[in-house]
C-alpha cells in the first residue's frame, strides 16, 4: 500500500463528486463518502482516515473484526456492505454501526435482538434489487413496503436508508436508469419515514451517474485503495 497514492486518490475523488455535485445542482455536502475498504490493509485505512475519512465499509466480516482491532485507537464508523446471512448478525450488530445489505425480515430482527443494550441503535439501509436481477441481493421493490415497515418498527435498529447495487453498465444514461428508479422508491419512503436520510448508491465506476440520481453516500473502494488484489465476490 502506498500511502501518498491513497492520498492522492483521495484528492481526486472528493474533486470529483464536487464538481459532479455542483453541475447536477447538489448541495455542498449533500454527497458524503463511504470508503471501502474490503481487502485493503489497516495501513491503508489508518492512511485514509489521516486525510479526514471517517466512515469504512466492509465486505467479510473476519477480515474487517481483525481491522477494528488494529484501528482501535482511530474513532471510525465502521459500515457492513457485504452479503449478510443469519450467522454473521450477532457479531455485525455488536462490532458495526451500519448495516447496508439488510434485505429480509429475519436479518431485522436479528440484528435488533443482538444490538447490545448498551449501543445506540444500529443505523439500517435496505438492499433493494433495483437491476432485478435474479441471482442479486436485495429486496425486490414490490416487496420492499413491508420490509421498511418491519424495520421502522424494531426499538434496536434505526432505519436510515435504501442500497442497491446496479448492474455493471458503461455509459451514462445506462448508469442513470438504475440509479433514478432507486432514488424514485428512497423519495416515497422518506415521505412515509422521514427520518430516512441516506442513499446509498454510486461506486467507484458511477460516482458521477449517482450524484446526478441523487446518491447522498457514494460507496468508494477502488478509485481510493486501487485495484484490490482479490475480487470481491
Ligand atoms: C466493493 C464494493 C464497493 C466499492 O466498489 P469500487 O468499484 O471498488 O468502488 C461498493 N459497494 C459494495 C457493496 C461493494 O461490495
Amino acid at each position: 500500500m502506498n500511502e501518498k497514492l491513497v492520498t492522492a486518490n483521495i484528492a481526486k475523488a472528493l474533486e470529483e463528486v464536487s464538481i459532479a455535485a455542483k453541475k447536477y445542482g447538489r448541495a455542498p455536502g449533500a454527497v458524503r463518502i463511504l470508503a471501502v475498504s474490503k481487502t485493503q490493509g489497516a495501513d491503508a485505512v489508518r492512511a485514509a482516515a489521516a486525510c479526514g475519512l471517517k466512515d469504512f465499509g466492509e465486505n467479510y466480516l473476519q477480515e474487517a473484526l481483525a481491522k477494528m482491532r488494529d484501528l482501535a485507537d482511530l474513532d471510525l464508523t465502521w459500515h457492513f456492505i457485504g452479503p449478510l446471512q443469519s450467522n454473521k448478525t450477532r457479531a455485525v450488530a455488536e462490532h458495526f454501526a451500519w448495516v447496508h445489505s439488510v434485505d429480509r425480515e429475519k436479518l431485522l430482527r436479528r440484528l435488533d435482538e443482538q444490538r447490545p443494550a448498551d449501543a445506540p441503535p444500529l443505523n439500517i439501509c435496505v438492499q433493494v434489487n433495483i437491476s432485478g436481477e435474479a441471482s442479486k441481493a436485495g429486496v425486490r421493490p414490490a416487496d420492499l413496503d413491508a420490509l421498511l415497515a418491519a424495520a421502522a418498527a424494531l426499538p434496536r435498529l434505526r432505519l436510515r436508508g435504501l442500497m442497491a447495487i446496479p448492474a455493471p453498465a458503461v455509459d451514462f444514461a445506462a448508469q442513470r436508469a438504475p440509479l433514478d428508479a432507486l432514488a424514485a422508491l428512497f423519495a416515497g419512503a422518506q415521505r412515509r419515514y422521514p427520518q430516512m436520510d441516506t442513499l446509498s448508491m454510486g461506486m467507484s465506476a458511477d460516482l458521477e451517474a449517482a450524484v446526478a440520481a441523487g446518491s447522498t453516500l457514494l460507496r468508494i473502494g477502488t478509485a481510493i485503495f486501487g485495484p484490490r488484489a482479490r475480487a470481491s465476490p
